[in-house]
């Protein structure tokens, strides 16, 4: 049972001492939390960013996360984890608009209240504008993870990824990974599918891997909800903007990226979606929450230390509390985010639950689960087309990769059986 464990925490005794209190109560061993030093401020306008229109949520703030929540988060984050390895996760809006001495602070704060035998490790991700060789030399020395958001060659990536004045940032982009890689920072690429570079796979596959040089990739299908309002005034309706990946376009983006990887870059180049995709296959929890059967273990945290259920679900009606008030651990561990992290199984439509990859999808985000299914009920994800698809084509190989790995063999190994099979076909077909 993941979530259960004995809490300890500080009580005071009759004498006015401070005594430790055990208490039974159901708190994760580890979780993970997406810190905003900035809040949404930004110093790019990407057409479909989502995190500029939570702005709304804090009129008038400075989007500053101050030196008191900082060390609160810290404190608490590394105090409420009783595994070994802790994560630091950064991102925005922008974290870079903070400034490098708040990360050289957050350093400090690491030293301060690591537990002995525990590895903290920072995540960061940024759109790249700012980094410079003091930024990356702050990175290499402190073994940053750095996620580097770039939706691919310079027209696709220019579509939508624009400064304020309107101009592509592709250059300053490419920059940044080229000044990454010299300071031997490892990097991911975060790349945000839409509807221009959704149609072109392999060619902003082909670029991450054969121009820029990069090794891991994740794929984020661009979902930008039409209609109706939510409470922050965000869209809630069923359709979506025009700049979103179709459901098909993405099962194609999938599908065609597959093909290449399968047939030449296993263990060599990392899609996390595939790898995350083959966890399912493999029946192992993996690194991807979109995949996994609940949500809940991994909570927002705005610049003023207010905390909500999930980065997707910062909205009034996911507030939990702030860590000023109640301490981390409790606000994770609570009962309203426990019901939130339920509801992702709870709340699945009829058509995942009769699925053939229920076991691989797990109905994918909630916050996708917005379209009525043709002749079915609501609450279908509008990505379904294309992951049945996806799921569909990749079967087999993924099949044979849980294969070998669980005979302990790597999973490139499936690269010389499937060029054997083609062999065999094409003789047949001669
Ligand atoms: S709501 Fe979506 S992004 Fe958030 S934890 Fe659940 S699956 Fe992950
Ligand atoms: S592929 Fe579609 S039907 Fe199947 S589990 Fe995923 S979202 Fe549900």
């Amino acid at each position: 049972m993941p979530w259960q464990r004995e809490r300890s925490r500080f009580g005071k005794n009759a004498a006015g001492g401070y005594i430790v209190e055990k208490e039974a109560a159901t708190a994760p061993r580890a979780f993970h939390v997406m810190a905003k030093p900035t809040g949404s401020a930004c110093n790019l306008r990407c057409a479909y960013c989502f995190f500029l229109k939570k702005e709304k949520l804090y009129p008038g703030s400075s989007f500053r996360m101050s030196d008191e929540v900082h060390e609160a988060y810290i404190r608490q984050l590394v105090g409420a984890h009783l595994t070994d390895r802790v994560t630091v996760a950064w991102q925005g809006g922008e974290p870079t608009l903070r400034g490098l001495a708040f990360f050289r602070r957050t350093i400090e704060l690491q030293r301060k209240y690591r537990k002995e035998g525990t590895r903290i490790e920072n995540t960061f991700q940024t759109n790249g504008i700012l980094l410079d060789d003091e930024w990356c030399h702050f990175f290499h020395e402190n073994d940053f993870l750095i996620g580097l958001s770039m939706d691919g060659p310079r027209d696709l990536h220019d579509a939508y990824r624009k400064d304020r004045g309107g101009r592509g940032t592709f250059d300053r982009v490419e920059h940044a990974a080229r000044l990454l890689q010299e300071h031997d920072v490892e990097f991911n690429i975060l790349c945000a599918v839409n509807a221009k570079n959704g149609s072109h796979p392999l060619e902003v596959y082909r670029y991450f891997r054969d121009e820029l040089g990069a090794r891991y990739i994740q794929f984020i299908p661009v979902v930008e909800r039409t209609g109706g309002n939510g409470e922050t005034g965000l869209p809630s309706g069923s359709g979506v903007t025009d700049r979103s990946v179709r459901p098909d376009q993405w099962g194609h983006f999938l599908i065609d990226i597959f093909d290449e990887w399968v047939k030449r870059d296993v263990g060599s180049s990392f899609v996390l979606n595939f790898d995350g995709a083959l966890a399912g296959w493999l029946g192992m929890a993996g690194t991807l929450c979109i995949f996994g059967p609940t949500c809940g273990l991994g909570v927002a945290l705005e610049h003023n230390g207010d905390v909500y259920s999930c980065d997707h679900f910062v909205e009034p009606k996911y507030y939990l509390g702030n860590i000023l008030r109640t301490p981390m651990i409790d606000l994770v561990a609570s009962a309203r985010q426990q019901e939130f992290g339920r509801n992702k199984r709870e709340m699945l439509s009829r058509q995942c639950l009769e699925c053939d990859f229920l076991s691989i999808c797990n109905g994918e985000c909630p916050k996708n689960r917005f379209v009525r299914a043709p002749g079915g009920g609501p609450g279908l994800n509008y990505l379904c087309e294309g992951y049945r698809a996806f799921f569909a084509h990749a079967d087999r190989p993924m099949r044979i990769m849980a294969g070998l790995l669980h005979r302990s063999r790597p999973a490139s190994e499936i690269m010389p059986i499937l060029a054997r099979q083609r062999v065999i076909v094409e003789s047949v077909e001669r």
